[in-house]
């Protein structure tokens, strides 16, 4: 039988771990505060902030959605992010993407202090990762750390492993390789130029597909023998409305070993891992 691997039970299971850390906090006069900089009303951006608050609020911390006109000058939005970086009362602050066109050739990723970064894209942060820490309090890129997490949780060895990791984007692609590397897998990273990429999915163990490209990774790209793992971190709004991850997972879900389903696989490890971030920015959270 094929496992699907839901978020909610790991989620279940780690709540509590997030609670107890955080009601050590508020037992200590400091109430973990995460500051969420939203700039104009992108849809799937007024649902990710929203989901983030009610998360963080779900254990106990404070997050506040700051947001911003859709017109905000780079002069402004740049005084607000100063602001929050100075501001001692946030431990943890992000930036929402994407920004509105005028703001769109900010590169972000230096933007947030790194002790404060929670969405884990900082250069101090990712050269962690690069150099190879698994420490778990690292500030890593959420969706990755997260779908390790899960991963974790469904006793789903890494060690040794051949994943295949499609998509190399900043934010999952690229540091999902790495977390998986650090962990002893052995990774192939594709992208939209790799050829072969059905006889390399069909020759992994692991399979993550971050690419957006909706139902594209059919019965062709696996074994079929009940024995991969399939990782979908895909979201694609289909034209009915619904959603739809890169599988088509319908049609494979009973031939591979697991497989995450979309919605409630990949997307709420990102949620639930904005919260544990930000429980560790605290704890490393620098002295006045
Ligand atoms: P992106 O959109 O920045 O880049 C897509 C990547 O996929 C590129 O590296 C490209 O080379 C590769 N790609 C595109 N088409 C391909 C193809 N046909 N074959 C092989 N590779 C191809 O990537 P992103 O920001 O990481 O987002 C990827 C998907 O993951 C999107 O659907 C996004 O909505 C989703 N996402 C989900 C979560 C979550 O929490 N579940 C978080 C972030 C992103």
């Amino acid at each position: 039988m094929s496992q699907i691997l839901l978020a909610k039970p790991v989620i279940k299971a780690e709540i509590n771990k997030l609670k107890l850390k955080c009601q050590e906090y508020l037992d200590n006069g400091i109430t973990p505060f995460l500051k969420v900089l939203l700039v104009g009303d992108h849809p799937a951006s007024l649902i990710y902030t929203r989901n983030k608050k009610k998360f963080c609020e779900k254990i106990g911390a404070q997050c506040e959605i700051l947001t911003l006109d859709s017109r905000t000058s780079e002069e402004d939005f740049m005084e607000v992010v100063e602001g929050l970086n100075a501001d001692k009362s946030v431990h943890g602050f992000l930036i929402q993407l994407p920004l509105p066109k005028q703001l769109s050739h900010i590169d972000t990723t230096n933007l947030v202090n790194a002790y404060k970064d929670v969405d884990g894209f900082h250069s101090d942060n990712i050269s962690k990762l690069y150099r190879g820490s698994t420490r778990e309090n690292l500030l890593a890129p959420c969706t990755p750390k997260g779908i390790m997490t899960l991963l974790d949780f469904y006793n789903i060895e890494v060690e040794g492993k051949s994943a295949v990791v499609i998509g190399r984007s900043l934010i999952v692609g690229k540091p999902m390789a790495l977390m998986l590397t650090n962990r002893n897998a052995t990774v192939t990273l594709a992208h939209s130029k790799t050829k072969n990429l059905e006889s390399l999915c069909q020759n992994a163990d692991i399979i993550i597909t971050a690419c957006g490209s909706p139902k594209m990774f059919t019965q062709n790209y696996f074994k079929n023998d009940q024995s991969q793992v399939v990782i979908d971190v895909g979201i694609s709004r289909q034209e009915d409305g619904s959603l739809s991850g890169d599988c088509d997972f319908e049609n494979i879900k009973d031939s591979v070993k697991a497989i995450t389903p979309v919605p409630g696989g990949v997307g709420p490890m990102t949620i639930f891992t904005v919260a544990q971030n930000l429980l560790h920015a605290l704890d490393n959270y620098p002295e006045d």
